[in-house]
């Protein structure tokens, strides 16, 4: 299906936009977009959202149906804008991927010697194998409260500092000390660090050679409710496919839920409340859960299959080698039978929205007089829901050489709630990046640069940016905040509060042909400004002093001998 898909897109001609050479100040000059560009980048987003989020394309599953049509539109687009194929003469690129489904015919059993409880699945925990086996099991394994599983050598902080957790089962708290003590000396107080984000936990444990790591769920450390936790984890999981078929994880990875975690810490005779506060101080040592063991069996339904990023570019006119990359994901999560009612996960703001705006930027881009001297690619991503897995795979699959790779701006989730006068970066401080977009938000009257408004959700470690991020490349994700330039700040924070509540990750996600998407499109704007700069200039933006990525970066930095 997807072979004879690829060469269908690989026998159309391709026509290449006729640009001439004009010099630069021709591109800058008509980079400077007026209010007609503004609202035609707004009929775009009401042009692509519809479709991309259509009940057709069932929520954009990688390897579905909705796939196919997702490619196929995409592909399509940037084919009639002019723009080349960014892998060969493919507009696609491969990402092998493994379906995994746990059957929820399975129960958590938790012994001890005065103490036996089941756990069901779904409300009372959930449970999944990142290994890609068929059986998967934990068996009288003994149960091991890590705190927060971190290891931090940088920090002097080591959950496992004394313990030995091969084969048994840890319990971990979702965040960070600094967030659980609001404690601004600790990791980085109110905001989320990398070790508060659950992908780091599971990794951490599998390290550490744990059969088995249950997170506690909270609603406030977590930044959403159980119900997302159920969502997001009852459906089927994809994963990169893995030559060792990730051996190398736990057995058993899941989620408690807050009531399951304080029966279990009754049953080891510990106090709930005593042993979280002490985990989020310095100097915690993981303490063994009485004589209590888990026991589970997990049957896991295996597919594999192959997913796509979908790449276009216009290649640089000066150093094609050079590039600019923006991403938005175009997957979301599909259509689960399970949920009664609309079970379609339409995804329209998460993040039709976002691949929608690459869509528009690729135009005003084919449409400047003059090709930029370095390339601008367009890299909608798959299965970013899955774990960020198409940024990923691209990261290490490169299409153009990450030490000349000079920036990536990320999309994920447009505003549709009319103008913001607020553009908070996520990651504020990281790089040089954050000067492009105040220089460019200084074009856009009554706007202006803030940090994110809840940096304890982790924003930067949960879009593809920080796939970029990790190998080096300098990323940017910035968005409208919540300073409504129509109703002011509360109701705007009420609207996000809301979005968060009642639609994100939810099958209330849908287009509305009501929604203002000025704001969206200001922030259109702002990313093409920032690309066509960067697009013209001859320097490399870097990290900041003290950031963790600057020393990728330097090292790019000398084997392109800059
Ligand atoms: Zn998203």
């Amino acid at each position: 299906m997807y072979k004879s898909f690829v060469s269908i897109i690989c026998a159309l001609t391709l026509v290449a936009p006729a640009f001439a050479k004009p010099p630069n100040e021709k591109n800058m000059a008509a980079g400077q977009l007026n209010q007609d560009d503004l609202k035609q980048i707004i009929a775009d987003l009401h042009e692509h959202i519809p479709v991309l989020a259509s009940d057709e394309y069932g929520g954009r599953a990688p390897a579905t149906r909705g796939e196919e049509l997702t490619l196929a539109y995409l592909a399509g687009q940037f084919k009639a804008m002019g723009l080349e194929p960014g892998n060969g003469d493919s507009y696609l690129q491969q990402v092998p991927v493994t379906e995994s489904i746990t059957s929820p015919d399975t129960t958590l059993s938790v012994r001890g010697k005065d103490f036996e409880a089941q756990f069901s699945y779904g409300d009372e925990m959930i449970a999944f194998s990142e290994q890609q086996v068929a059986k998967t099991a934990l068996t009288d394994s003994p149960m091991v409260f890590v705190g927060y599983g971190i290891v931090a050598p940088e920090r002097d902080w080591n959950d496992y500092a004394g313990v030995d957790v091969r084969g048994k089962t840890v319990v971990i708290l979702i965040n960070d000390p600094g967030y659980a003590s609001q404690d601004e000396s600790l990791f980085n107080g109110n905001a989320m660090t990398w070790y508060g984000r659950w992908v780091y936990k599971y990794e951490e444990a599998a390290r550490q050679g744990a059969a088995g790591a249950l997170i506690i769920h909270e609603t406030g450390a977590a930044a959403y409710g159980w119900d997302v936790v159920y969502s997001s984890w009852s459906r089927p999981q994809i994963s990169l496919t893995a030559s060792n078929l990730n051996a190398d994880k736990s057995e058993v990875i899941g989620w408690l839920s807050q009531d399951s975690a304080r029966a279990l810490f009754a049953a080891a005779g510990l106090d709930y409340a005593k042993q979280v506060a002490a985990a989020a101080r310095p100097g915690f040592r993981a303490v063994p859960m009485g004589d209590l063991t888990a026991s589970i069996t997990l049957d896991n339904t295996l597919r594999n299959s192959v997913s796509n990023n979908v790449i276009a570019v216009i290649p640089g006119s000066e150093r094609p080698d050079e590039s600019i990359i923006y991403t938005a994901h175009w997957d979301h999560l599909g259509t689960n039978p399970k949920v009664e009612g609309d079970n379609i996960y339409n995804g329209a703001v998460d993040n039709a929205s976002g691949t929608a705006a690459l869509l528009s930027l690729a135009r005003l881009f084919s449409e400047l007089p003059a090709r930029p001297e370095r390339s601008v690619a367009f890299l909608a991503v798959t299965a970013e829901e899955s774990g960020l897995l198409g940024s990923r795979w691209y990261s290490e699959n490169p299409l153009f050489p990450l030490e000349t790779t000079v920036a990536n701006i990320n999309i994920d989730g447009m505003v549709v709630d009319g103008p913001m006068r607020d553009v908070v970066v996520v990651g504020y401080g990281n790089s040089e990046l954050d000067d492009y977009l105040r220089t460019a938000v200084s074009r856009q009257k009554g706007r202006y640069v803030d940090r994110e408004p809840h940096p304890e959700r982790g924003g930067y470690y949960r879009s593809d940016h920080f796939n970029f991020a990790r190998v080096g490349v300098p990323a940017l994700y910035a968005e409208s905040g919540e300073d409504s330039f129509d109703h002011g700040r509360e109701w705007g924070a009420q609207q996000s509060q809301e979005y968060t509540a009642k639609r994100y990750h939810s099958p209330l996600d849908e287009y509305d042909p009501s929604w203002d998407l000025s704001g969206a499109g200001l922030d259109i704007m702002l990313y093409f400004d920032i690309g066509l700069q960067l697009s013209m200039e001859s320097t490399f933006p870097n990290w900041s002093e003290s950031n963790e990525f600057k020393a990728i970066r330097d090292a790019s930095a000398s084997a392109r001998g800059k």
